[in-house]
């Protein structure tokens, strides 16, 4: 047998590019300038994650503005916003360290992505040698661009939710043509809808069911042929090196996530206190029988915060530990999250982006290796 292998999505962007959107959004470069150094870290990227032995690759999001915004925005600044959105809407989440990440909020309708993650899988695609996968994000994140509380006049919340399930099958199924072997959604906002953070209201409203069922509205329009490929992806946050929901009780989702009838889950796990307990909520709640799939817990082995480099002992003996709770069937190994879900991030606690980008792809090589050692083992 073998272990399978994936990452979630991202990576640090290099400071030139970091560099380069500022000057941007600033107007001192050009679009085609902006593209340009965008290229390069795709180019970049693909190539360092192939060189990992990594079965199947990414292009490190280095053109998204955020894994959530990249449907609404071309920075995080706001350059190139979507119609019917206005700068300054509600928090998406409010971080351990303080800072904060805001989305834009509507004005009006209809609804409309103004970028598909196709638009940029295309570009990366022909410079792959390897099978590539592509993140989307989730309408249960878009949600939260309708006001919490009351109607936009002409636009209704029915209407908007019908729209944003419309945006995201179509998200997902352009990745699919563009030559995406593998599509997972993320659903970040899951764990920190159980937070009820006084600072942040949403996260009060006990919104987690809502969340499921309007994912699971998105995901029951695939067959169980196409859902095998389609995967979840949860984590207590990781931007800026910092967490957004860790301290809240993994279990009130990891009981509930699984109902999403998806064929597999990237699943935060390495940098948990208690990983014993998450392999065996994982082995109690993920179901053999998702309305026609089978669903595999890739569980989180690397922690992208950490710039210590785990060792591919350390994945191995994880995996073997997880292996006990959860079938060798089901059973993969991932990275907790994306390593840069924002495009502006310096990593804190790595010092710089482009010394994170090393450290990143040390683990993922590790992840590989380790997960190999573990799969001898459990054959
Ligand atoms: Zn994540």
């Amino acid at each position: 047998m073998r272990i399978p292998n994936e990452n979630v999505g991202s990576l640090p962007r290099p400071m030139t590019l970091q560099d380069a959107t500022q000057a941007y959004d600033e107007g001192s470069i050009s679009h085609a300038d902006l593209e340009a150094e965008q290229d390069a870290a795709c180019r970049d990227s693909i190539e360092r994650m192939e060189a990992t032995g990594s079965p199947i690759v990414s292009d490190g999001e280095q053109r998204a503005s955020s894994f959530a915004t990249y449907p609404l925005a071309d920075t995080l600044a706001g350059t190139g916003l979507a119609d019917h959105l206005a700068p300054e809407g509600q928090f998406f989440a409010i971080f351990e360290d303080g800072h904060h990440r805001q989305l834009p909020k509507l004005t009006g309708g209809p609804f409309h992505y103004r970028t598909f993650a196709s638009d940029y899988l295309k570009k990366s695609m022909p410079m792959a040698t390897k099978p590539m996968k592509q993140a989307v994000i989730a309408p249960s994140m878009l949600w939260l661009l309708y006001p919490l509380d009351g109607e936009i006049e002409g636009y209704s919340r029915e209407q908007f939710l019908d729209d944003i399930c419309d945006e995201c099958e179509k998200d997902i199924r352009q990745a699919f043509e563009a030559g995406a072997v593998r599509v997972s959604i993320d659903f970040t906002e899951g764990r920190l809808a159980n937070k009820n953070d006084p600072r942040n209201p949403w996260t009060g409203r006990g919104l987690l069911q809502e969340f499921i069922d309007l994912n699971n509205r998105v995901i029951n329009r695939f067959t169980p042929e196409e859902r095998v490929n389609i995967g979840i992806h949860t984590c207590p946050g990781g931007d800026c090196d910092s967490v957004h929901s860790k301290d809240v009780d993994y279990a009130l989702l990891l009981e509930r996530m699984f109902e999403m009838n998806a064929g597999y889950f990237l699943i935060q796990c390495a940098s948990e206190d208690d990983r014993e307990y998450v392999y065996e909520l994982c082995g109690k709640y993920s179901r053999e029988d998702a309305e026609g799939v089978a669903q595999v817990c890739f569980m989180g082995v690397i922690d992208p915060l950490n710039p210590e480099v785990e060792t591919p002992e350390y994945v191995r003996d994880e995996l073997l530990a997880a292996a006990k709770h959860i079938p060798k069937e089901r059973l993969g190994a991932t990275d907790d999250c994306g390593f840069s879900p924002f495009s502006i991030d310096v990593k804190p606690k790595h010092g710089s982006p482009d010394f994170a980008r090393d450290i990143a792809f040390q683990k993922i090589e590790s992840r590989i290796k380790g997960a190999e050692m573990a799969s001898r083992e459990l054959s």
